[in-house]
C-alpha cells in the first residue's frame, strides 16, 4: 500500500479506517551481516532445537527462522562479496543469467527469495523481522520503509509501551549510500523503486511487509549477554503483538514519532580521498540528539572544530558505524516527525 506524504506540513497521511489481513507467516532472520553476533546466534539457538524453537512459537502463525549469510557468517565479517542487505532487488532476483556467475551474496538473495516465494513465484511470507547490530550508541530501533501500511508502525509502536527506550526510523526508498544529505541525485529512481516490491533492497523486503531491528552499541564480532537478552525480549514482544492482532486485537489511531531517514553525511577527506578528521568527541555517541547549526560536527587530526553548517536541525543516527567507515561515511541525519496513523483492525476472515 502507498502512503502520501503531505510536504506542506511534513505529516505521513494514511486513509482513516484500515482493516489487515492476518499474518499467517513470519520470518526471524539473522547473519545478514555474518559480524553482527546478537543475531546470529539467536537465529543459531533456534534452528538447533525444536525445544529452543519453542519459545518463538505461536498459535495463530506459523515462525520461520534463517540464518541468511552463511558464509559471512562462518567467516565472521559482513560480507563475502557483496552486501546481501542490498542485493534483494529486481534486477538480481529475476535476472535469467546463470545463477553461477553471480557474487555470492547475489546467489544467497535470490536462493533466499525461493526458498519463501509461493507457486506462483509471489512473496509467501507474510511478515519479515531481520536481526542487525550496529556499532553506533542507538540503543534498540526499528528500521522500516516509508512506503509501507501502518502495520509495521503499529507493532513498532505498540512496543514502546514496555520498551521505551525503542525509536522508529522511517527509511527513504533506495540504497543507504547512495543518499548523500543534501543532494537531490537519483530522485526518478528513488520514486520507481517505492512503487515495487523491493523498494530498499534490504532483506526485510522478501517479506510481503517487514521490518529491521537494529541494537546498539556492539562492536562487530563480539556478543553481549545482557543486550542478547534485551533482543530476545523485544522479539518476544513483536511475536506477542503479532499474536494479539491475530486474535482481534485493534490498534488504535494515534501520532507515533519517527526519525525519517534524510541522507548520510561523510568524512572530511583530502586530495587523495583520506579522512582528515574524526568525530567530534562532543557528537560522538549521541545518536538521536539533535544536532544544531554551529553544533560541533567533526575534530581535524589538528584538534581543530569543523561545525555543522546547514540551517536545519538534524537528528543524527549510526554516528561512527564501523561498517560505514571504509566508505567515509560518518553518520546517518535524520528528521524527528510525529505522523498520524490510523486505526487498524483485523480482516473478517471467511468462516
Ligand atoms: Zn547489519
Amino acid at each position: 500500500m502507498l502512503v502520501v506524504i503531505c510536504l506542506v506540513c511534513e505529516i505521513l497521511i494514511l486513509p482513516s479506517k484500515l482493516h489487515h489481513d492476518p499474518v499467517r507467516s513470519l520470518c526471524i532472520s539473522g547473519g545478514t551481516h555474518g559480524n553482527e553476533l546478537n543475531g546470529v546466534y539467536l537465529v543459531k539457538n533456534w534452528l538447533k532445537s525444536e525445544s529452543r524453537r519453542c519459545e518463538i512459537q505461536r498459535n495463530s502463525f506459523q515462525t520461520h527462522v534463517v540464518l541468511t549469510n552463511l558464509r559471512a557468517t562462518e567467516q565472521c565479517v559482513r560480507f563475502t562479496d557483496v552486501d546481501l542487505n542490498r542485493q534483494i532487488t529486481p534486477e538480481n532476483l529475476f535476472s535469467t543469467e546463470e545463477k553461477g556467475s553471480y557474487p555470492y551474496e547475489i546467489q544467497r538473495a535470490r536462493d533466499l527469495y525461493s526458498q519463501f516465494q509461493d507457486g506462483a513465484g509471489e512473496k509467501a511470507v507474510d511478515f519479515w523481522f531481520d536481526l542487525h547490530n550496529t556499532t553506533a550508541n542507538t540503543g534498540p530501533f526499528f528500521i522500516m520503509n516509508h512506503t509501507q501500511g501502518p502495520f509495521p508502525l503499529h507493532l513498532a509502536s505498540h512496543l514502546r509501551i514496555k520498551f521505551p527506550e525503542i525509536r522508529i526510523m522511517l527509511l527513504t526508498p533506495g540504497h543507504f549510500e547512495k543518499l548523500h544529505f543534501g543532494e537531490s541525485e537519483d530522485k526518478e529512481w528513488k520514486q520507481d523503486q517505492a512503487i515495487s516490491k523491493f523498494p530498499t533492497g534490504s532483506v526485510s523486503n522478501i517479506g510481503k511487509e517487514g521490518f529491521t531491528l537494529e541494537m546498539g552499541p556492539l562492536p562487530n564480532g563480539i556478543l553481549n549477554a545482557s543486550m542478547f537478552n534485551l533482543e530476545k525480549d523485544i522479539i518476544s514482544g513483536v511475536l506477542d503483538t503479532v499474536d494479539e492482532f491475530n486474535n482481534g486485537k485493534e490498534f488504535e489511531g494515534k501520532e507515533i514519532e519517527v526519525f525519517r531517514f534524510l541522507g548520510v553525511v561523510h568524512y572530511p577527506t583530502d586530495e587523495n580521498n583520506e579522512i582528515t578528521a574524526m568525530i567530534s568527541p562532543d557528537l560522538d555517541g549521541n545518536d538521536w540528539k539533535p544536532l544544531h547549526p554551529g553544533d560541533p560536527l567533526f575534530m581535524a587530526f589538528n584538534g581543530e572544530t569543523t561545525v555543522y553548517k546547514e540551517h536545519n536541525v538534524v537528528w543524527p543516527v549510526f554516528i561512527n558505524e564501523a561498517a560505514y567507515f571504509r566508505n567515509n561515511i560518518a553518520m546517518a541525519v535524520t528528521r524527528k516527525e510525529k505522523i498520524v496513523v490510523p486505526a487498524l483492525k483485523l480482516k473478517a476472515t471467511q468462516p
